[in-house]
């Protein structure tokens, strides 16, 4: 099982990263939240100020 390949930042490869949710993670580097999918899809997400998520 390789799991560890999802601790990476799929935006800009950084390995600084923590999980805030069920395959919910999010980037300390780019500040970029991030949720895999069933086949290693990952959907990224901006957080905003007032701590809403937008689409990237
Ligand atoms: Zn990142």
């Amino acid at each position: 099982m390789k799991g560890c390949e999802k601790m990476k930042c799929p935006a800009c490869g950084s390995r600084a990263v923590g999980k805030v949710g069920a395959d919910q993670y999010y980037c300390w580097d780019c500040f970029v939240e991030y949720q895999y999918y069933g086949n290693n899809q990952a959907k990224l997400y901006m957080v905003e100020e007032d701590g809403s998520l937008v689409e990237y």
